[in-house]
């Protein structure tokens, strides 16, 4: 019988859970990244009700692992995202309108309320410049995204929910940063260094750019 696309394959270890919260201004397209991500679908217009939650098991190949995809209900309008909502999140995907400089200027305001939250490198934040098909009507330039991301030892890309340009992409890329880290926390610590083994080394965020 056929498999599920995304389901693990029978007998195999049960996958890695980590936990991912979206964050950015409305209508960047936050929800639109995550439906065509876990459904490969695209709409003009998202219900607004309630809080999102998805599921998705990703093969990496080597390696797999589970995203818990949290979405908020449209709170970030009144930027309010609650310390509930950030609870126990491995990772943040920061996202942004390359067509507006304000919700650049806002990701960088959402970074810091993370910050308040969670120290240094616990958490894997990648900033997402989303709508490149908009490219007539660009507001921020790859640079501006690729130098602030790199300023703050983010993660990087642009992408398109719309036209599926680079989504995968920039979920893999946030798998593959979990999955080195949750490797690094289980090797034992060289001598000397004991604080590598509680996980408590200093940031070392992966760079990652792609256009
Ligand atoms: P959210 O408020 O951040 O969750 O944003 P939504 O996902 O609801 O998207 C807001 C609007 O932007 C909707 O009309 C989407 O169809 C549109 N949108 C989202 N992603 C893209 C994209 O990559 N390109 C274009 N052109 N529009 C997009
Ligand atoms: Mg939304």
């Amino acid at each position: 019988m056929a498999q599920a696309a995304g389901a693990p394959r029978p007998g195999a270890a049960q996958p890695h859970v980590f936990k991912l919260v979206l964050l950015g201004s409305g209508s960047v397209g936050k929800s639109s990244l995550a439906l065509r991500y876990v459904k490969d679908d695209f709409r003009s217009i998202l219900p607004t009700v309630g809080c999102a939650f998805f599921t998705k098991v990703v093969d990496l190949g080597a390696a797999s692992l589970k995203f818990e995809i949290w979405d908020t209900a449209g709170q970030e309008k009144y930027h309010s995202v609650c310390h509930l909502y950030f609870r126990g999140a491995n990772a943040a995907l920061l996202v942004y309108d390359i067509t507006s400089k304000e919700s650049f200027l806002k990701a960088q305001q959402w970074l810091r309320d993370l910050e308040r939250d969670f120290s240094p490198g616990e958490v894997v934040v990648m900033l997402v410049g989303n709508k490149t098909d908009l490219g007539a009507e660009r507001e921020v330039t790859f640079e501006e995204g690729k130098e602030f991301a790199e300023s703050q030892h983010l993660l990087f890309m642009e992408a398109s929910a719309k036209t599926n340009h680079q989504v995968t992409e920039v979920f893999s890329a946030i798998g593959w940063e979990l999955l080195r880290r949750a490797e690094r926390e289980q090797r034992p610590a060289p001598r000397g260094d004991a604080r590598l083994a509680l996980g408590q080394g200093p940031a070392g965020r992966a760079k990652c750019c792609a256009r």
